[in-house]
This record gives structure tokens, C-alpha cells and sequence, in this order.
């Protein structure tokens, strides 16, 4: 049985969902051509110590920057590096903060300078796909209609769903029950009840869905070299309408940039 989390809880929630989608921003009016992805961390993390949290990745598990900096082909759990991005280039984001005990987690695929036709697709597919999922996300439905919301939308467009990694609950900890896959059938999975809060994530392929395991034991990266795009937020399941904790607004509503 999920606890769903009180008021008080899902404020701390929300204070934690608001600093990583702000640190989300400042990250990405860092992304330019030329930048290494080790700058991109020390923004992010120099961002999150300013506004009073920890950067939760940091140490998590043995994971050895504040953030997750995947490039191209490189799906979620990229080190940050000496790599230095270059027009065409995409580059996912995907912070973590713990702050009053509780955490933040969310993740944008921002476009390195001008990409191609086809990678802005998955970029605008693969996010559309994220609130596909957030609509689906609602008390009474279970989370296989969320994965199913994601998929069936995801894969109209001839793109490709990951399997091996999946949304979750977050809470006291980064990663609660019940995990939220990105795929699935309607009316299958776990139970949505009114308070639960969950990380929705799509990791979406513009080739095939197969992926493989760094030997660095973290970066996951398509099989096939092509372009992955992951798009997350946090919200709280409702009634009618699950509630947004985490925003893309300070990305692109920003007036100075434009994703
Ligand atoms: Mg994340
Ligand atoms: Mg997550």
C-alpha cells in the first residue's frame, strides 16, 4: 500500500520541484556551442548550494556530479565532461535537489544551437508525450495508463519507447514506489490514488528502443546511435486533474530563451 502524502509534504515537494525547475533554466541558458557539460554541472550545482539544497544526484550511489548530462545518444545517466557541445548536438539535463528532506527531480533534452528537422520532432514528441502522460495521471486510472498514454502517442510518430528505465514516486526518497513505466496497457499497474506523488519521464528513441549499458556502469546509450530525448516533471495525482509541481515555464517562458 502507497501512503499518499499529506499538504505539508507536497509543499516541501513543490519548494524542491520549483528550485530544480529554476536550476533546469539557468542550465539551459548555459547551452551554447562550445560549452563542456562539465560547465553545465557546475551551473547547475552552484545554482542549487545558492538556493539552500543539496544536489541530490551527487554521490547517489556512487554517481559523481550534481547532475546527469547525456549527449545524443546517450539516454539518462551521462557524466558530465570535458565534452564540448557542438551546433546539432542535443543535451538532456536531469537534476536532483533534497532540500527540508525531501526532493526534486526533473529532467529537459535541450537543442545544442539549431538541430535537424527530425531531432526537433523528438524533442517536441517526446515532451508532448510527458503531458500525454500527466493527463493520464489521474486518482481511479492506474499507471498503466500512463505508460500507455505515453507509448501509443510516442510511437504514432515512429519513434520508440525505453523499457529498462521508468518513472517513479518521490517523496523522502529520490525513488519510491510505485516505479511508472513508459509503456504498458490501460487499466494495468498500480492504483493512482488522490496525493500520490509521481516523477513521469518518457526516455523516447528516435531509432529503436534497445539500449545498452556503458562500461562506465552508468550511461545508458541507444543501441543503434541514435538521437534520446527524456523529458520529466513531478506531480501530484488528483481528482480529475493530476497538479504540476515541477514547470517547464522558467525554460520557456522566460523571455530570453526559447526552447
Ligand atoms: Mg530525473
Ligand atoms: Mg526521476
Amino acid at each position: 500500500m502507497i501512503r499518499p502524502k499529506t499538504e505539508e509534504e507536497i509543499e516541501l515537494l513543490r519548494e524542491n520541484a520549483i528550485i530544480v525547475s529554476k536550476t533546469l533554466a539557468e542550465v539551459g541558458k548555459a547551452v551554447a556551442p562550445g560549452v563542456t557539460t562539465k560547465e553545465l554541472n557546475r551551473v547547475a550545482e552552484t545554482f542549487i548550494r545558492d538556493n539552500g539544497a543539496i544536489p541530490s544526484f551527487l554521490g547517489f550511489e556512487g554517481f559523481p556530479a550534481a547532475i546527469c548530462a547525456s549527449v545524443n545518444d546517450v539516454v539518462v545517466h551521462g557524466f558530465p565532461s570535458d565534452y564540448v557541445l557542438k551546433e546539432g548536438d542535443i543535451v538532456t539535463a536531469d537534476i536532483g535537489t533534497l532540500y527540508k528532506g525531501y526532493n526534486g527531480d526533473s529532467a529537459y533534452t535541450f537543442p545544442v544551437g539549431e538541430v535537424d528537422a527530425r531531432t526537433r520532432k523528438l524533442l517536441d514528441v517526446t515532451k508532448a508525450s510527458l503531458y500525454k502522460g500527466i493527463e493520464a495521471a489521474v486518482a481511479g486510472a492506474r499507471t498503466g495508463d500512463i505508460g500507455y498514454a505515453v507509448q501509443s502517442y510516442v510511437e504514432s510518430f515512429g519513434f520508440s519507447v525505453v523499457r529498462e528505465l521508468e518513472g517513479h514516486g518521490i517523496g523522502r526518497e529520490m525513488h519510491e514506489n510505485p516505479g511508472v513505466p513508459n509503456y504498458g496497457r490501460p487499466g494495468r499497474g498500480t492504483h493512482l490514488v488522490d496525493g500520490m506523488t509521481i516523477c513521469i519521464e518518457p526516455m523516447v528513441n528516435a531509432g529503436g528502443k534497445a539500449v545498452y549499458l556503458d562500461r562506465n556502469g552508468w550511461a545508458v546509450h541507444t543501441a543503434d546511435k541514435s538521437k534520446s530525448a527524456h523529458f520529466e516533471l513531478t506531480v501530484v495525482v488528483r481528482k480529475g486533474r493530476a497538479e504540476q509541481l515541477s514547470t517547464f515555464d522558467f525554460i520557456e517562458k522566460d523571455g530570453r530563451i526559447n526552447f
